[in-house]
């Protein structure tokens, strides 16, 4: 996104020798502080796009219940497929490593939300449980956008709301991507790094759209040379979704733990219009699912008064893109949230 930042760059011998050790159930004979420890060291993280060190979500401070375990299995954007494509390969893999992270967090009950329109997904995942007799409630949930938002996903599989500022232990819930289970399997029972991760690339613009299993620091230009490359010139190369996603300007842009998707995009796909003033047209706040105003948060920003920003609960701001997206002035109002947030936290800071 043309910010730069430090970065080390690992030269390797010859070849590549996976650190993979052979399948285990050793870890069976390990306390939960111990199974924490090794998603902790082997370096697994929320692959749903946040990268939150995933043993920070896993431990539960004393005095609290998680009655709930909620596995996110919605694609956090439109276009990416990458948690899809893990549960029709890994549904065994998930649920061993449900047994596992069950064991951690020590949940009364085990939900996962898949959205209605992958139906192959929803009664995999429900067969796998079921011959091997483990407890998972699966819920099909509505095709709506920001259903992967860890919020709007507790309303929908619990009916409870977390509360303005607060996390999703409030309410009793843990919530966990489904490939990032897969990644706590591969890490206890195969001793595996979380050194590769699942990644779409996909978009009108690019030949061959597929997900990939892809090594971290994989130059995208690489990634795109495996889809058969590039249509023609294309508008925009996004990191992400087209949501909440950002572009890039140089294709040797690594591949992190945090790229679920590639998004080549066309003329058509991407719509730069230029931006106008600001219409009052209200769309940006009747689609807003956190029940802000953006169009007023904006202002404030725009015009440096982030505590004006503040006042109007910016924080709760999701930078889901829903805003941008409906705005028939092409305003950039979740860049504006972005930016608001960072100035704010920066003020409180100095
Ligand atoms: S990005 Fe826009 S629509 Fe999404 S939560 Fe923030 S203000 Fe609301
Ligand atoms: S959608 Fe855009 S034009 Fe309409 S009120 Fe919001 S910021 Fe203004």
């Amino acid at each position: 996104n043309g910010m730069k930042s430090s970065a080390v760059v690992i030269e390797k011998e010859e070849g590549f020798t996976p650190a993979v050790k052979t399948k285990s159930d050793s870890w069976k004979g390990k306390t939960p502080q111990e199974l924490n420890d090794i998603v902790k060291e082997f370096g697994i993280v929320g692959l749903g796009g946040a990268t939150f060190p995933a043993n920070v979500k896993y431990m539960v401070p004393k005095g609290e219940k998680a009655e709930y375990l909620i596995i996110n299995a919605v694609e956090c954007e439109p276009y990416l497929s990458a948690d899809h494509r893990v549960m029709l390969e890994k549904a065994a893999e998930i649920i061993e490593g449900l047994r596992i992270i069950r064991k951690i967090v020590g949940p009364e009950k085990i939900a996962i939300g898949i959205e209605i329109n992958k139906p192959d997904a929803i009664e995999i995942m429900r067969r796998q449980a079921e011959a091997e007799n483990f407890e998972l409630e699966v819920v099909p949930l509505k095709l709506k956008y920001p259903q992967g938002d860890e919020k709007q996903l507790i309303k929908a599989v619990t009916g409870r709301e977390v509360p303005s500022g607060g996390l999703p232990l409030a309410v009793g819930c843990v919530v966990s991507n489904v490939g990032t289970v897969n990644a706590v399997y591969e890490a206890v029972v195969l001793g595996k790094p979380l050194y590769e991760r699942t990644v779409s690339v996909t978009g009108l613009g690019v030949k061959n759209p597929g997900n990939f299993l892809v090594r971290v620091g994989t130059p995208i230009s690489k990634l795109l040379e495996a889809c058969g490359g590039t249509i023609d010139r294309p508008a925009k190369v996004v990191v992400g979704g087209p949501m909440m996603g950002f572009s890039i300007y140089d294709l040797d842009t690594p591949v992190t733990k945090g790229t679920s998707g590639i998004l080549v995009l066309t003329d058509k796909e991407a719509g730069s219009g230029a931006r106008t003033a600001c219409l009052s047209c209200g769309k940006c706040v009747s689609v807003c699912p956190m029940g802000l105003n953006p169009t007023k948060m904006f202002k404030f920003v725009d015009h440096g008064d982030y505590d004006g920003a503040m006042a109007t609960d910016l924080m709760d701001c999701k930078e889901c893109g829903c805003c941008a997206f409906s705005c028939p002035a092409n305003i950039p109002l979740v860049q504006g949230m972005r930016l608001g947030k960072k100035m704010a936290r920066k003020k409180k800071v100095s």
